[in-house]
C-alpha cells in the first residue's frame, strides 16, 4: 500500500471541502445563479489580492496571465525592465522578448538579495513603461522585497506587474497599500485548487491607459472584453465553471482562517523545514534574507544523487517534493509551504528525507531533522 502526498510549488494539495465543490453537478454559465458565484468569487479574490479593484478570472494557467498583462500594457517597440532572479524571472523575459518589446534584464544572483539601487537608476530614463517582478521566486525559493520595488516604481512613469503565482495568500503583498499596479496569479499554489485558472488584477488608472492603448495583438485575453463583460457580472468566453466554483470554497477557507493567519502558518512551515536542513546538516540555497514563505529550496550534499532522491522519496515513498530546475537540476531539492498543507505534513516529508538520506549514505543522527522541526512547530505564534 502506498499513500501520496503533495509538498510541491504547485499543484498542491485539494482540501476535501475543494474536492466536494469540484463534484457538484455543472450549470450554465450565463445564468443568475452562476453571476452570483462569479460575484462572491471576485469579491473573495479582491480580499485575497488586497485591493478594491478588478480582479478577472481568466481559463489558463499562470503564464496565462502573465502574457494577458504583458499583450495588454506593452506594444513592440516600448521598453520594460525585468528583475530576473530565477527561472519565473526569465519568463517575463522570454513573454517580452515574445511581444518585442526591448526588455532591460536586471540580473539577480540565484538565492541573493536584490539590490533596489541598481532599479532606481535603470528608472532614472524615464524610457520605462512597465517593471515586471517576482513576489516568490519559486525556482530559488526567494522573496522579493515587493513593498520597496513599488516604492521605486510610484516615482516614475512605469507601472510595476508582480508574479505572485506562487506568492499570492502565502507572502503578504499589499497591492493598493504599496501601490502595486497589477497583479497576477494562478490557482493551483497557494489557492489550493486545481490548475486552470489564472487571475489578474488591475488597480490603477495608468494601467489602465496602457491597456487601452496597446497595440499588440490580442484577442482571449484582451482585458478590454473581460472589463465590458464585467459591467454585465459576465465574463467574455466560457469560463471554467468548476473551477470557480471551487475557487469560492477554496476563498473561504482562507477568509475563515484569515490572510494574516494563512501567512503566519505557511511561515512557520518554511521555518519548519529551514531549521530542519540546517540540523541535518544540509545549506539552504536562499540567503536569509530573502528566504521565501512559500518554498524552500535545499541543496543536495556532496556525494548524494538529487534527482533519485526526489524520485525514491516519489516513486517508493509516496513523497512528491520538487527537485530542483534548470540551474539547479540534481542540485537542490525544494519543499513546499504553501496551500493546504500543515506542520505534521511537513514532519511527514522531513521524516521521508531523512529516511532516503540516510539509505542513500549520508552522514547525521536520525531524527535530528525532525527534532528542529517540532521546535518550531512547538512555538505559539
Ligand atoms: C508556477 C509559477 C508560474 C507558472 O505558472 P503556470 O500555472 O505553470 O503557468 C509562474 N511564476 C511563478 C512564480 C510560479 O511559481
Amino acid at each position: 500500500m502506498k499513500k501520496n502526498y503533495l509538498l510541491t510549488p504547485g499543484p498542491t494539495p485539494l482540501p476535501p471541502q475543494v474536492c466536494e465543490a469540484l463534484a457538484k453537478p455543472i450549470i450554465h454559465h450565463r445564468t443568475p445563479q452562476f453571476q452570483a458565484i462569479l460575484k462572491e468569487a471576485v469579491e473573495g479574490l479582491k480580499y485575497v489580492f488586497q485591493t478594491k479593484s478588478e480582479v478577472f478570472i481568466l481559463s489558463s494557467s499562470g503564464t496565462g496571465a502573465m502574457e494577458a498583462a504583458v499583450a495588454n500594457l506593452l506594444t513592440s517597440g516600448d521598453s520594460a525592465i525585468i528583475i530576473e532572479g530565477g527561472k519565473f524571472g526569465e519568463r517575463w523575459t522570454e513573454l517580452c522578448q515574445a511581444y518585442g518589446i526591448k526588455s532591460e534584464v536586471i540580473k539577480v544572483a540565484w538565492g541573493k538579495v536584490f539590490n533596489i539601487d541598481e532599479l532606481k537608476d535603470r528608472l532614472k530614463s524615464g524610457q520605462t513603461k512597465a517593471v515586471f517582478a517576482t513576489l516568490c521566486e519559486t525556482s530559488t525559493g526567494v522573496d522579493f522585497d515587493i513593498k520597496a520595488i513599488a516604492q521605486a516604481v510610484k516615482n516614475s512613469a512605469a507601472v510595476l506587474v508582480v508574479d505572485a503565482i506562487s506568492g499570492l495568500g502565502v507572502v503578504d503583498l499589499k497591492t493598493d497599500e504599496w501601490g502595486v499596479d497589477v497583479v497576477v496569479s494562478g490557482s493551483q499554489k497557494g489557492l489550493m485548487l486545481p490548475p486552470g485558472l489564472g487571475f489578474i488584477s488591475v488597480s490603477s488608472e495608468k494601467a489602465w491607459k496602457l491597456i487601452n492603448q496597446s497595440r499588440s495583438p490580442r484577442y482571449y485575453f484582451d482585458l478590454r472584453l473581460a472589463k465590458k463583460a464585467w459591467e454585465q457580472t459576465d465574463t467574455p468566453f466560457t469560463t471554467s465553471v468548476s473551477l470557480v466554483v471551487a475557487l469560492n470554497a477554496a476563498l473561504k477557507m482562507v477568509k475563515d482562517e484569515g490572510l494574516e493567519n494563512v501567512f503566519k502558518r505557511c511561515g512557520k512551515l518554511a521555518q519548519g523545514v529551514r531549521m530542519a536542513a540546517k540540523a541535518l546538516g544540509l545549506k539552504l540555497f536562499a540567503d536569509e534574507g530573502c528566504s521565501s514563505r512559500a518554498i524552500t529550496a535545499v541543496n543536495v550534499p556532496a556525494g548524494v544523487d538529487g534527482e533519485k532522491l526526489v524520485k525514491t522519496m516519489r516513486d517508493v515513498y509516496g513523497i512528491t517534493i520538487a527537485g530542483g530546475q534548470a540551474e539547479l537540476k540534481g542540485k537542490a531539492f525544494r519543499i513546499a509551504s504553501m496551500g493546504y498543507l500543515h506542520e505534521f505534513d511537513i514532519i511527514l516529508a522531513l521524516s521521508c528525507l531523512e529516511k532516503v538520506l540516510h539509505q542513500m549514505g549520508y552522514k547525521f543522527e536520525l531524527g535530528s531533522g525532525l527534532k528542529a522541526a517540532q521546535e518550531v512547530f512547538l512555538i505559539e505564534n
